[in-house]
């Protein structure tokens, strides 16, 4: 039992970059000062999945570049030595098979399969405790929009949805069976009633003692607050552990593209703040009720971090309850993720891994969620900046010492 330091502070950029070599932090460096550069980043994200879809040779420069620095590999095996890295460090990891967006059913059943050897890959690796799933990689988008919309589905529609629904039950058969979990990721809005329902189904199937399967809910959606509470109240019905990952949400300005496009209310907050409000009163929510709720906060907001740290000590739960995770995505918020480590939580990276033309849409977002804002250094290049000054500060004095 790990007794919770306070406060933890995330400014320490020594624990918060130690897993990173010299090398390793001065490419990291160089890579996200070319996607601080707005223009830069604009074209390159309008450019790459073209050239890429035009057989292009950019796959290299990718590779070496925003793939390097976000994912873990094109195969599993080829993540395992960034596994190792960050377990030195007592960090865990998520994977994330992050191949998106098919729309064949031979695709999805090579998805289900890929999940399938993720979860045998974890299974005896201490520091691999859950896989993530996309509903739409093993779902096709029509179909979930139109369960979504209530429409009626033909028999053919009826059958490829229980072949879904077979696949979700394969996953987490074999992932109780290896003592994984399951993170089912939230999407857009107009599909999600679905998704729910598979995770809903799930979770009642397999988290009778812990959580097997965790859903996501956006705090972003204005109704999200509520629906979390509405699943706390169903778990408790039902005899079964909520497992809930916490996010703001990641398609913010398609929801809102579209609900003005089709003349319709924002499902989105008003604003930020209405956003984070509604966050951590989830994380209030959840901290107080965590025999019931496994919560894993899933977000690179130091505010919101520091928040659950300082919940957890007035409540006097054990930094590292087994019903309490953090996690930031790999390649970003390194300064939390270890110095949480480094107080005792449990935090893990989410490590896409997958060819590297696939998670082309991946590497996008986080390029764009990364560059400069009206002229500012990211955060990341801030605290890389930092590191790189105390490692030089450091080497000359050990140099006059
Ligand atoms: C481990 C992990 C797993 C994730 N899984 C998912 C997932 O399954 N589904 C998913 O959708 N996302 C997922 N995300 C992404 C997440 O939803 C956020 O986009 C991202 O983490 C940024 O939010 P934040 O809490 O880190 O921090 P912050 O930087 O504090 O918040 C930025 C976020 O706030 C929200 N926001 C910004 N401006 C406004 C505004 N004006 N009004 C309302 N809201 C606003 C947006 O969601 C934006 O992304 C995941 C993130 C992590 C770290």
């Amino acid at each position: 039992m790990h007794a919770v330091s306070d406060p933890v502070s995330f400014d320490d950029t020594a624990v918060a970059f130690a897993h990173r070599s010299d090398a390793d932090l001065n490419r990291a460096y160089r890579i996200y000062q070319l996607i601080n550069n707005r223009p830069l980043t604009w074209l390159g994200t309008r450019l790459t999945p073209w050239a890429i879809q035009a057989g292009l040779p950019v796959k290299g420069l990718l590779r070496s570049t925003l793939f390097r620095l976000f994912c873990g590999g094109e195969t599993l095996q080829e993540c395992e030595e960034v596994i190792h890295r960050l377990s030195r460090f007592g960090v865990y990891t998520i994977l994330d098979y992050g191949v998106e967006a098919k729309q064949r059913e031979d695709e999805f059943d090579r998805t289900t399969d890929s999940i399938l050897d993720a979860i045998r890959f974890a299974a005896p690796l201490s520091h691999v405790p859950f896989v993530s799933i996309k509903i739409t990689g093993i779902c096709r988008f029509a179909l979930l929009e139109k369960r979504h919309a209530g429409v009626a589905l033909s028999p053919e529609e009826q059958q490829e949805w229980q072949r879904v629904n077979d696949r979700l039950l394969r996953i987490c058969m074999a992932a109780q069976q290896h003592r994984i979990g399951v993170m089912v990721d939230a999407e857009e809005s107009w599909i999600q009633d679905p998704i729910d329902e598979l995770a809903d189904q799930m979770m009642q199937r397999f988290n009778r003692s812990s959580a097997v399967v965790l859903n996501t809910f956006q705090l972003y959606r204005h109704d999200r607050l509520a629906f979390l509470r509405r699943s706390f109240e169903a778990a408790q019905q039902g005899g079964y552990v909520l497992g809930a990952k916490l996010v703001r949400g990641a398609y913010m300005e398609k929801e809102r593209r579209r609900a003005a496009r089709l003349g319709y209310a924002s499902p989105i907050q008003p604003d930020k703040a209405a956003c984070d409000r509604d966050f951590d009163e989830a994380i209030r929510f959840c901290l107080h009720r965590l025999s019931a709720v496994f919560l894993c906060v899933a977000s690179h907001n130091e505010k919101s971090n520091l928040l659950a740290t300082q919940l957890a000590r007035q409540l006097r739960y054990p930094a590292d309850h087994p019903h309490l995770w953090f996690s930031q995505l790999f390649g970003m918020s390194d300064n939390i993720t270890f110095n949480l480590t480094h107080a005792g939580f449990r935090a893990a990276k989410y490590l896409p891994y997958g060819p590297v033309a696939e998670v082309v849409p991946y590497l996008m977002r986080r390029a764009q969620e990364n560059t400069s804002v009206a002229g500012m250094s990211s955060r990341e290049l801030l605290l890389l900046r930092r590191e790189r000054q105390r490692r030089k500060k450091s080497d000359r004095h050990a140099a006059v010492s």
